[in-house]
């Protein structure tokens, strides 16, 4: 195997420019590898239990003067985070892709996610309303009115490192809640940066914005779980795999906290009859490589329709060889490591577990790239004539399943005859198909979409997915209102006292 440069001393010098102080970064027990390399990046100190649980009380004390901030003055504090993530941008990406190993331009696109929804939610600030309803009763105002929340707790996965806080964080902060963090334990360090940026711009901000009013835990699920079980922790926003999710959702419903889950994907997409197959090609391909197949809307199961199945899958399979596998940080690159071993082995289990059901594969291998510790595969496409129990499973890694199908409303039933519900797209021209598949008897996910594929979504819209993917929506829409508590007021003016219902109670 083949040795790529060094991704230490990079790393350290870009961690050094964001602002993180280098005492931090040697002698604790947490390892910071890079996936491009393989190498041990730095070693960080754990936070105890005890230590998360006290940050979680200075959050607390924090949320308590941050709530009484009005909620424009609040977006201030938010828009020169953007402004610190815009300024920092290029340093940023650059550790993003040394930690997770995403290629240059979607390293950027995830800190360009950040300054996004830094925007959005500055906005936002000024847009926190409630309604005003029709009362029942003379001389009386009925409204709804949204307040903070409380400390809201974030548990990240790898696979998006900093962006899923920016998503959480923005809209939290301008809510008037505080946030604790607990990154992903395989990408400590871009959280370590983040949190030296959001540091600068509370700095400039001013003494209205408190200690603590977002913290970070560094460590693995020991600390999450102390998020998960503090009582002042009104809600937890967690982001992961279905298996996590399935630990985390029934320890905050036993607390009657909230839970915000967005889990695991088993995306699929449909190549119908009247596709244009350029476009559908181009769509395919990067939802099923891009990330090297580590999003969690990457796309996995492919229907194509009989009619198209030999223009389309030849041309697809061809595509997949020429797709430039390898370190990440060079031009050109469009696929780059595996987070891990363990990634890497357990796409080769479900890759005999396909052989084993009758699919046939293309590509999967391991790719000459970097030492031994640095994991690149070569993306797998498997033709297979069924939804396998493999099929049905999330593999976290470059696999697509491709099926063929005959009839639109057998493959929109296929699709859905998953546990999983995140991401779904149509390659169609037909306005009859395409307004089929977004229709109440279409896709059941969270995100249905027409002539792109199922990965790549803009912050504008509410973010997540049904079934087993946790039924949490975040980012865009309305999804602010689950940062923040609703009450319901209503207001008599008048000087009798009627009874809603007609009730008397006359005393
Ligand atoms: P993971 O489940 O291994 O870990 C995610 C986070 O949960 C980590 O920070 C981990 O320390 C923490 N954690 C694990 N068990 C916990 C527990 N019992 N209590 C508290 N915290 C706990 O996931 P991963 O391998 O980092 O990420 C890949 C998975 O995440 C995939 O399944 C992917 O689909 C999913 N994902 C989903 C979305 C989404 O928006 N739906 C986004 C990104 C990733």
């Amino acid at each position: 195997m083949t040795s790529l440069p060094s991704a230490i001393a990079d790393a350290r010098a870009l961690l050094a420019r964001l602002g993180v102080d280098p005492a931090v970064l040697d002698g604790g027990s947490l390892a910071a590898r890079s996936p491009v390399t393989g190498e041990v990046m730095a070693r960080l100190r754990e936070h105890t239990a005890g230590e998360a649980a006290s940050a979680i009380e200075t959050a607390h004390q924090a949320y308590l003067a941050w709530r009484k901030v009005p909620a424009p003055r609040r977006g201030e504090l938010v828009r020169l985070l953007g402004e610190a993530l815009r300024a920092a941008k290029t340093d940023l990406a650059a550790l993003v892709t040394q930690e997770a190993g995403k290629v240059v331009s979607e390293g950027l696109g995830e800190v360009q996610e950040m300054i996004d929804i830094c925007d959005y939610a500055t906005g936002l600030s000024r847009q926190l309303f409630g309604l005003t309803l029709a009362t029942e009763r003379p001389s009386h105002r009925m409204m709804e009115t949204w307040h903070p929340l409380g400390v809201v707790g974030v548990i990240s996965a790898f696979n998006f490192p900093v962006a899923v806080w920016s998503w959480n964080a923005a809209l939290a902060l301008v809510c008037g809640d505080a946030v604790v963090w607990k990154p992903s334990e395989k990408t400590p360090l871009t959280a370590l940066a983040v949190q030296a940026l959001f540091e600068k711009a509370r700095a400039q901000f001013g003494p209205d914005a408190p200690d603590g009013l977002s913290t970070l835990l560094i460590g693995g699920r020991a600390v999450g779980e102390v998020l998960v079980d503090h009582p002042k922790v009104p809600l937890v926003s967690a982001t992961g795999s279905t298996a996590m999710g399935r630990q985390v959702g029934p320890r905050l419903a036993a607390r009657f906290a909230r839970a915000l889950l967005e889990l695991g994907g088993n995306n699929a997409a449909i190549v119908a009859p009247s596709a244009d197959l350029d476009l559908a090609l181009r769509g395919v391909a990067f939802a099923a490589m891009g990330t090297a197949g580590q999003r969690c809307t990457t796309l996995r199961r492919l229907f194509v329709h009989d009619s198209v199945y030999d223009a389309f899958v030849p041309r697809l399979k061809a595509a997949y060889p020429t797709v430039p596998v390898g370190d990440p940080r060079a031009s050109g690159v469009l696929v780059g490591p595996l987070i891990d071993k363990a990634a890497f082995d357990a796409m080769q289990e479900a890759l005999d577990q396909a052989r084993a059901a009758g699919g046939e594969v293309t590509g999967g291998s391991r790719s000459d790239v970097a030492g031994p510790e640095a994991f690149y595969v070569a993306p797998a496409l498997v033709e297979i004539d069924h939804q396998a129990d493999i099929v049905r499973h999330e593999t976290f890694a470059p696999i697509l399943y491709v099926m063929r199908y005959t009839d639109l409303a057998d493959a929109i039933a296929a699709q859905n005859d998953v546990a999983q519900g995140l991401s779904s797209s149509i390659f169609t021209l037909n306005v009859r198909e395409a307004e089929q598949f977004v229709s109440t008897e279409g896709s059941d996910c969270g995100i249905a979409n027409v002539n792109i594929g199922p990965s790549g979504a803009e912050i504008g819209g509410a973010f997540g997915g049904e079934k087993e993917t946790g039924g949490g929506r975040e980012a865009g829409s309305d999804s602010w209102k689950a940062y923040m508590r609703r009450a319901t007021n209503t207001i008599n003016y008048g000087t009798t006292l009627p009874l809603a219902q007609g009730v008397t109670f006359d005393v």
